[in-house]
């Protein structure tokens, strides 16, 4: 018995994010809140619920034991910030592209001599070979968003084709934009856990001053535990809404880190909370709303720039035609 518990606990997923729920909620209000004269396909309770739903696909890749699937998706879902100290690079100067990331990485290590990763590495528990990364949130959010913006663009540019034999084309269309949508939402949401911006992500490591909760458990707690406990949903988090965050439509980098920051300066205060045992009281629910407000606030921002950047000139309608081939 004791070593199927065992194996249990080693089968436990590294970091999964908030539960359904809470990456359900952060879909539903940042839908909610697209404007009036947005697209209004998007508005309907029946796509709120399929978008909603698809939000917690990128988890659900995580069941499937294939090793391409697992090292490309796992470490999609976070990054642990302190794990840039030993390479000197601060967080606001990560490269913006995926690849020039790891170079960058890979070119200290040389410059330092460095014949392995600075960041331990359990090769028994490192199976989908991604210990050594910091993680590609930030990356995964931004490449999503490009897709969200391409699937947005189809759609525009059959709505201005207006073509009736093309109605099956232009369902598709808005159904690839929903999925695109629901998975950009994952990331956005994953984002705002602070503790998935930490290497702290499942109880404090390390050095231990403060003396912060160690528990593996906490990870899940924050995850959904304590929504449940505090009762937290849509209703309860949507007075929590700030006012709307601007994007750069053309490239959201920036942005995306600066949203980044404000989560990974939580981790401290969480810990705080914890420690208080207020987490469990009123600022602790107050907290983990304003974590997936903040959420809502980003992901409807990306939308809407999306929505507004793909915006079809005459050209990209020309373009799209010619390459589409249709009828033919
Ligand atoms: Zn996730």
């Amino acid at each position: 018995m004791l070593r199927i518990v065992f194996a249990l606990f080693l089968c436990v997923p590294a970091a999964l994010g908030w539960d359904a729920a809470g990456h359900r909620a952060v879909t539903r209000l940042a839908l909610e809140r697209m404007p009036a004269d947005g697209p209004a396909w998007l508005k309907t309770p029946d796509a709120i619920a399929r978008i909603a739903d698809q939000s917690v696909v990128p988890d659900r890749w995580r069941s499937i034991k294939i090793g391409q699937l697992q090292h490309a998706n796992n470490p999609d879902h976070y990054f642990d910030v302190e794990d840039l100290e030993p390479y000197g690079i601060a967080f606001a100067d990560i490269a913006p592209l995926r690849v020039e990331f790891i170079k960058q990485l890979m070119e200290v290590r040389c410059a330092k001599g460095w014949t392995r990763s600075p960041k331990p590495v359990n090769p028994a528990r490192d199976t989908d070979k991604t210990q050594e990364w910091p993680g590609f949130l930030p990356w995964a959010i931004v490449e999503q968003y490009g897709k969200v913006q391409s699937a947005f663009r189809v759609v525009r540019v059959l709505e201005k084709i207006n073509d009736p034999r093309r109605a099956a084309q232009l369902e598709q269309a808005k159904q690839d934009a929903g999925v695109h949508m629901g998975i950009l939402a994952h990331f956005v949401g994953d984002a705002a856990q602070p503790l998935h911006m930490t290497k702290h992500h499942h109880g404090w490591v390390g050095d231990n001053p403060n003396n912060y909760y160690t528990d593996r458990s906490f990870h899940s707690y924050i995850d959904g535990g304590v929504i449940r406990l505090h009762k937290i949903d849509t209703d309860t988090i949507r007075p929590r809404l700030t006012a709307a965050v601007k994007v750069d439509a053309r490239n959201p980098w920036l942005d995306v880190l600066t949203y980044l920051q404000r989560s990974f300066d939580q981790v401290v205060p969480l810990y705080e909370l914890k420690k208080s045992g207020d987490l469990d009281k009123a600022p602790g629910k107050e907290f983990i709303e304003l974590r997936l407000a903040d959420a809502a606030s980003m992901l409807q921002a990306l939308y809407e720039a999306a929505w507004t950047a793909a915006n079809p000139d005459q050209g990209a309608i020309d373009e799209f035609k010619r390459y589409d081939g249709f009828g033919g």
